[in-house]
């Protein structure tokens, strides 16, 4: 048996977190197993469709690297398919009309719920003798009305339904339009889906979508439910957690690495080991340790796991992909220190790519203001000595190297009799605006002469007009 999974979104929203999450288990396993994986978009709900949400539905996928074999499909593309089954299906016997009105099904529902019961269709168009061929009819699909139905989900185990609870599922509206439902069904059916791997909120779906199956002789697929991922307050996902698009996670500086690492590990497991890369988890996934209970968003983790991919990926890699994020924020990395070897010297100081670009900015620009509370502190006539020693010491240096610079500043320290710490934090605060940079001499050293001496300067004038004003 030829492996082959399919992903099949409907395009009425973004790709968040659970439904790449479900792409990744489906695209693993047919990986695993040298099957293919199949894209298909379940648009057949036109009101909510959407063709942007379709853009960026490719768009996630695309970036995540989890590539499809056939497709794009489009149910939209498949209506005389579905038709023509729709018709065999009424000639077999296997469906009927049903010309219940809207306010006649509705009526009946109010019924039932007032008399206690669970509100369902009760069949009465099943055996029609007489065909009233003007009104306007909905296709219903005859579901057995004993038995049972049962399948063997490979994350949940065996799951059984009694026929009786399944309604006569309408598989054709009366504006013509096959039902999702019947769609899936035809479409897993056509494209020879082994197995099925999807939200827990398809559960439901499956005895009704067996049933049509059973119907049509065709062999029943393998289902692996898979469980819902929360927020990281314990809560369904919902729009205002900022993760509906995944793209979002592209934005605020995520590699799709980290991405894949942190969403594989969210419901399943391989002993104690955390790190995983793609080459690995293709020899590795299968759907029987696939844990059956939720499992929460942690964004620590995530960033955690970011850190780690921008730390132990090829710098010409992150280089690369960071050259984007600087182009974003507009910063001309032509004018300012090769950014491979920024990246060397702070690579383990941040959580994200997008936080490292705008970090990176002062490298290339002159940067508008100190940081206020910095300032207060170094900025004071006190250290206006050190500062101009240091400006007249390094406006003669001919060589701009590492070791010179740490060693003047150095020699500065001792002469002044100042801690070295203390002298390294007054340069941060003028050559980067803040308290805050990796090992000083090398911010310097990447920072050139020209940039160095202007902040130096800038510095000592900054402290003089403070003073003046003072006084
Ligand atoms: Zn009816």
């Amino acid at each position: 048996m030829k492996v082959k999974t399919r992903f099949a979104p409907s395009p009425t929203g973004d790709l968040h977190i659970g439904s790449v999450r479900t792409a990744l288990y489906s695209w693993l396993f047919a990986r695993r197993y040298n099957g293919k994986f199949i894209l298909r978009i379940e648009d057949t709900d036109f009101e909510r469709s959407k063709s942007l949400s379709v853009e960026s539905i490719l768009k996630g996928l695309k970036w995540l690297g989890l590539n499809w074999d056939e497709g794009p499909y489009f149910q939209t593309q498949r209506l005389d398919r579905y038709r023509e089954v729709i018709e065999i299906m009424l000639n077999t016997g296997n469906a009927y009309k049903c010309y219940c009105s809207p306010k006649e099904i509705e009526a009946e529902r109010f019924k039932q719920l007032s008399e206690g019961k669970k509100p369902h269709y009760t069949r009465v168009c099943r055996n029609l003798k007489i065909k009233n061929i003007n009104k306007k009819y909905a296709i219903r699909f005859k579901n057995p009305t004993s038995g049972k139905v049962t399948f063997e989900d490979k994350i949940r185990g065996k799951i059984t339904f009694n026929n009786l609870e399944l309604d006569d599922l309408i598989i054709q509206r009366s504006n013509g339009m096959p039902t999702y439902n019947f769609c899936v069904v035809i479409d897993d059916l056509d494209m020879n889906i082994t197995h099925v791997i999807r939200g827990e909120d398809h559960i439901n779906n499956t005895p009704r979508q067996i049933n049509i199956l059973k119907s049509l002789n065709a062999k029943i697929p393998i289902y692996a439910h898979v469980s819902m991922i929360l927020n990281e307050n314990g809560k369904k996902f919902s729009k205002r957690d900022n993760s509906e698009n995944i793209i979002e996670y592209y934005k605020k500086g995520f590699l799709p690495e980290a991405l894949i690492n942190y969403i594989i590990r969210l419901g399943w497991s391989h002993g104690d080991q955390e790190i995983f890369n793609l080459a690995e988890l293709k020899k590795l996934f299968n759907l029987d340790t696939i844990n059956k209970s939720s499992s929460a968003f942690n964004i620590k983790k995530l960033l955690w796991l970011n850190k780690y991919y921008i730390n132990n990926l090829s710098i010409d890699y992150i280089c690369n992909i960071l050259k984007d994020y600087m182009k974003n924020e507009n910063i001309n990395i032509e004018k300012g220190p090769n950014l491979k070897f920024l990246l060397n010297l702070y690579k383990n100081r941040f959580y994200t790519l997008q936080d490292m670009a705008c970090n990176f900015r002062f490298f290339y620009e002159e940067f508008e203001s100190f940081d206020l509370q910095s300032a207060n502190k170094y900025l004071i006539l006190k250290n206006l000595c050190i500062l101009t020693n240091i400006y007249n010491k390094m406006k003669n240096f001919s060589f701009w190297e590492i070791e010179i610079l740490s060693e003047a500043i150095h020699n500065e320290a001792i002469k002044l009799n100042i801690k070295l710490k203390e002298i390294n934090m007054l340069l941060r605060v003028v050559l980067t605006g803040r308290a805050y940079s990796p090992n000083i001499s090398s911010v310097i050293f990447l920072l050139g002469k020209e940039k160095t001496l202007l902040r130096l300067k800038k510095a000592i004038l900054f402290i003089k007009n403070k003073t003046y004003v003072k006084s």
